[in-house]
């Protein structure tokens, strides 16, 4: 599915010399470096402020918190995501409330957005999932025109961008993950938070550490969640090489395309102004289990993004009976993601496409 050692070949030297760097420099947690990365991230960004936090999933709590949702309140978001989206919302007392998605783009479905929102909603919360930015122009005018807050989980579509303008910068927060198999990995957990505001930037610094605001004077009730100098300096190693993997995503996923064009399967989409980074390459299979087993009989690895919607986890159970989202069960029951990533070669492609077209024969 994905092959982390030949991304840590291809940087071996200078990641030993940025790690030995960092052991000699004797700064560990956030200090020098982790400010250098969150200046480089916002510049390339291109938003005012990026907080480096210790994971995706404190990115996403502390933003919540930063924009003071809690208990009483309403935040809809996906059901067709990791788990750590609807968690993060359950984290601060707020309830998740769930949203079907568009069934070709696989992201929240504005239309059903707006049906989600109550008296009690505060915040829409969009996932760009597996590298697709989600329709931002339509939740961003509906969030505009009822005084909620949009906050990205961005931690699959790092590079993604809407109009030339990055995911990350289109909503009043963005939320990334460093997790060592997303685009932009560490060799551990990292996060980031990105805001052009000013205030709610301060916010989620002083979050990230106890509440801290300098004097050890704490204004509010924080958190230990910081990044450290280590994961740093392997992000700001290959932070320089993101736009070309993207690139190699992309190129990738085109030739997928070709290669599947005449197979019957739902490919992934691209709608125009919108740059996809290829997270995964996810197809739809209405024989699904099927076409798996013949990959793996094949030797090809390929996996279930996701296989469950959150509305139907168990760990969702205290916010009663589950709504209907036709659109994301229907994709619980068909998606199946195939190998993607930048060092992925034409000839392997080639042949995941044979194995897949021979199998549906
Ligand atoms: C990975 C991921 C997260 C959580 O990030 P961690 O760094 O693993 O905590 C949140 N949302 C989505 C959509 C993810 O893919």
């Amino acid at each position: 599915m994905i092959n982390l050692s030949l991304e840590i070949a291809s940087l071996r030297d200078e990641l030993l010399a940025a790690i030995s760097g960092v052991l000699d420099g004797g700064a560990f947690v956030l200090g020098p470096g982790v400010r250098a990365l969150e200046e480089e991230l916002a510049a390339w960004l291109g938003v005012r402020h990026a907080i480096g936090v210790a994971s995706g999933t404190d990115a996403l709590h502390l933003a919540l918190r930063a924009a003071q949702i809690g208990p009483g309140d309403e935040v809809i978001t996906s059901a067709f995501t990791f788990i750590a989206t609807a968690e993060a919302i359950a984290y601060t007392g707020a309830r998740p409330v769930f949203a079907d998605i568009d069934s070709r783009t696989f992201n929240l479905d504005p239309d059903a957005v707006e049906a989600a929102i109550t008296d009690r909603t505060r915040a829409i919360l969009p996932v760009h999932l597996f590298g697709l930015p989600a329709d931002m122009d339509r939740i961003r005018a509906l969030a505009a025109r009822r005084g909620l807050k949009v906050i990205e989980d961005a931690a699959q579509a790092i590079g993604a961008s809407v109009e030339g303008r990055k995911v990350g910068s289109l909503g009043d927060l963005g939320c990334f993950s460093f997790y060592p198999t997303k685009n932009l990995g560490a060799a551990g957990d990292g996060g980031l938070v990105t805001t052009d505001d000013d205030a709610l930037a301060s916010r989620v610094r002083a979050l990230r550490e106890h509440g801290h605001q300098g004097g050890y004077r704490h204004a509010l009730i924080g958190f230990n969640s910081r990044l450290d100098a280590l994961q740093a300096a392997v992000l700001r190693v290959k932070l320089p090489h993101l736009d070309a993997w993207n690139t190699r995503r992309r190129d990738n996923a085109a030739r997928y395309g070709r290669g599947l064009a005449q197979s019957g399967l739902t490919l992934p989409v691209e709608p125009p102004g919108l740059r996809h980074v290829f997270h995964q390459y996810t197809v739809r299979a209405p024989d699904r289990d099927r076409l798996r087993a013949a990959l793996g009989a094949a030797g090809v690895g390929s996996n279930v993004y996701y296989p469950i919607g959150l509305h139907q986890q168990e760990s969702m159970r205290h916010l009663g009976p589950p709504p209907r989202l036709p659109a994301t069960e229907a994709a619980t029951a068909e998606v199946l993601s195939l190998p993607m990533h930048p060092w992925l070669t034409g000839e392997e492609i080639d042949r995941i496409c044979a194995v897949i077209l021979s199998s549906l024969k």
